[in-house]
Order: C-alpha cells, then sequence, then structure tokens
C-alpha cells in the first residue's frame, strides 16, 4: 500500500552522515549525544546558513536537533525548508509584537497549582515532566521553561499523588514536557505508575513529539512500560508530510502493540503547513500510520513568533479544503487556545440560515441545499 514517506531521507542520511553504521544511527543515545546545538555545526552540513544570525538568535533561545530530524531537510538553506524551519533560528523571531510574551497561559504561576502541574480545565492536568526535548521547536508554548529547568522529581511526584487524591474531580492526566520519552525509565515507570494507582484515574496521556524528533526512542523497554499502564494515549506532533519516515512507522507499530492509541496536533505554521495541499497530505500520511488527525493549532501567542502567523482565515479555508474532500477521519479540529479561555473550535460557516420551517446549508462544494427542521 502507497505510504507517505520523505522521499529524500535516505540521500540525506547517506550525504551527511556516510560515516555512522545503522546501528549507531539506530541507536536513540546516539542520536542524543550527537544532537546539532551550534550555528557552526550545521555549516558541516548546509552552505546557505547565515552563521552570525543563528548564533545571535539562539543567545536569546537556544537550538537544537538530532541527525535524524536534520535528515529530513531536503533544502541546502534549511531556512526555506518545512522541516527546517520549525527547528532552525531565524532572525525574525527577534521581531517585536506586543502580543507575544514567553508564557502566554501562565502555566509557570498562575495556573499552576502546586509545582509541576498546571490545571486549565477541571477534570484533567498536565504534568510539565521535564524541559528537555531532542530538538527545539520555534515556536514552542513551553520556551519559558527552557532555562528555569522545571523537571519533576520523585518529592513533587509524591505531592502530585495527594493532590490527584484531594481531586477526585480529574480523571485524566497529561505528561507533557520537554518530552516525556526521554524521562530516565524507571523513573517513567515510577510517573506511570503513582498516576494509575489513584483509582480516580481513568486515563493517561502523553504529550510527545519523539516520533518526528526521534522515533529510536521507542525501545522494547519503553513498550514494556507502556503495556502495564493502558489505556495510554501518545498524543504525537507532526506539523508536514515531510516528517514521515520508515522508522516513524516502525515506531508506531509497536506503541500499539503497546495497546496505546495515538493522536496527533499540529500547528499551523506559516510557510510550512498553511495550504490545503500540505495540510491534505499531512493527515494522509497520519492515517496511513493509524495516528488520528486530532488537532491543528492556531498558533500560540509565544515571543518570538510572529513570522509563523498567519489569518485564522487562512486556517479556515484550509478545513474548508478537507472536510468532504477528505474523509472524516482525516479532518482534525482547527482550534486557537485562547489563553484565558480555552480551546475554542474554528469552523467554516455551514448553516447559512435558519427560520421556522428549517435550515439552509451550504455544503463542502458550496451548494446551498435546505433541510426542513
Ligand atoms: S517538542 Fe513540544 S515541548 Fe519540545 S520544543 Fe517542541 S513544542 Fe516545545
Amino acid at each position: 500500500m502507497k505510504k507517505i514517506f520523505n522521499p529524500e531521507y535516505k540521500n540525506n542520511r547517506k550525504k551527511y552522515f556516510s560515516d555512522i553504521s545503522d546501528d549507531k544511527w539506530n541507536d536513540w543515545q546516539w542520536q542524543i549525544d550527537n544532537r546539532i546545538t551550534e550555528a557552526n555545526q550545521l555549516k558541516n552540513f548546509f552552505q546557505n546558513i547565515d552563521v552570525e544570525a543563528i548564533n545571535k538568535v539562539s543567545e536569546r533561545f537556544s537550538f537544537s536537533v538530532t541527525p535524524y530530524f536534520l535528515s529530513l531537510i531536503n533544502n541546502d538553506t534549511p531556512l526555506n525548508d518545512p522541516v527546517g524551519k520549525q527547528i532552525i533560528p531565524d532572525i525574525r523571531e527577534f521581531k517585536y509584537d506586543s502580543r507575544l510574551i514567553l508564557d502566554p497561559f501562565k502555566e509557570e504561576n498562575e495556573r499552576s497549582p502546586i509545582r509541576g502541574v498546571v490545571q486549565r480545565y477541571p477534570d484533567r492536568i498536565i504534568l510539565v515532566t521535564t524541559n528537555f526535548c531532542p530538538a527545539k521547536c520555534r515556536y514552542c508554548t513551553r520556551k519559558w521553561n527552557w532555562d528555569k529547568c522545571q523537571v519533576l522529581t520523585l518529592p513533587m511526584l509524591e505531592n502530585v499523588v495527594a493532590y490527584l487524591k484531594k481531586h477526585p474531580e480529574i480523571r485524566e492526566v497529561i505528561l507533557t514536557g520537554g518530552e516525556p520519552f526521554l524521562l530516565n525509565l524507571d523513573f517513567l515507570d515510577s510517573v506511570l505508575s503513582a498516576i494509575s494507582s489513584v483509582e480516580s484515574i481513568e486515563v493517561i496521556r502523553i504529550g510527545s513529539r519523539i516520533l518526528s524528533f526521534l522515533p529510536q526512542r521507542i525501545t522494547d523497554d519503553v513498550i514494556s512500560i507502556l503495556s502495564k499502564y493502558s489505556p495510554i494515549w501518545i498524543v504525537t506532533h507532526f506539523n508536514h508530510p515531510n516528517e514521515f519516515t520508515p522508522d516513524t512507522e516502525k515506531a508506531v507499530k509497536k506503541i500499539l502493540s503497546a495497546g496505546c492509541a495515538l493522536c496527533n496536533q499540529s500547528v499551523l505554521l506559516k510557510e510550512v503547513n498553511d495550504s490545503v495541499d500540505v495540510m491534505k497530505e499531512l493527515v494522509h500520511a497520519l492515517q496511513n500510520i493509524l495516528i488520528k488527525p486530532y488537532y491543528i493549532f492556531h498558533p500560540d501567542l509565544i515571543e518570538g513568533t510572529s513570522h509563523f502567523r498567519g489569518s485564522i482565515n487562512d486556517g479556515i479555508q484550509i478545513m474548508k479544503g478537507l472536510r468532504g474532500y477528505t474523509g472524516g477521519i482525516c479532518v482534525p479540529y482547527y482550534v486557537v487556545d485562547l489563553p484565558e479561555g480555552g480551546k475554542i473550535p474554528l469552523l467554516p460557516e455551514y448553516i447559512l440560515k435558519e427560520d421556522e420551517k428549517g435550515f439552509l446549508f451550504s455544503n463542502y462544494e458550496g451548494k446551498e441545499i435546505f433541510y426542513s427542521r
């Protein structure tokens, strides 16, 4: 069956990392140890980069990328590439916009009832487990924690369990980060065990970009831990069809074998995925490897992201181009996450008129159809 994989991945890997054996390449620790974190190192891979600009921007917000994710960049100028744009510092991050701040959701303080926990809704909490990610998204909502180094510790975990016991209305815990799959595995096991031991918890969610940045991390050891704590939902983060490779599919199959469900959230990013064609290919790539497209987020109001921001109308046009033109399983919700109000789904207008007789609908092709009450 047809799969949508980055066509250049193998060539890029050969071009940039010809001396690296398969064993090393597939070793997640090697990938972590060999992350590219400086502009000078990037020079070894790409001709057309502005070392000075990258250095300047990364003094404000550092950068990091795994060799694997770097091999998904198909363009000699990484800032012209939809994968490269997501992780290479861009001088436009300095463009001032008074709406954009470091922590618009006030996760660090106001929305944090106890250290490590963010609560925005009554029945679920976010548990910030680490600030470490194998690569760094330039539009990251948790930039506030990049330098703060808030990481979960055992005493903090005990407080979290006590908090959950005091609040039986909480039924779901969402592990997030940074990257939860880069926690020490014994600790990850302890976290999942402690949370599952609370009687009122029904389900655990893990928000992770590991399948995009480092699918090699999904080892048999990870799978045997996940298998113990079903039901777990893994919320992946893919933004572009070029982020899929046979390595991604292998990791997804393993996760499915652990009895986990998968869904994906993307961020709508200008010049990365802001077109119907790219989004359609993205949701098809997800469906083909059994990940349900769940959300497309309008970009959060994060400092340094003005160049990624399009209009809400752009997103609505994309939704118009998806709904009806591809199967409903492939159609995510497009949402804007209001710092003071939660997620708002944004839909094209399908009801044109309503009166006592019925509704005038516009179908996906724009055809007007009356439907009586
Ligand atoms: S993977 Fe998530 S937490 Fe990590 S840098 Fe990207 S957006 Fe931030």
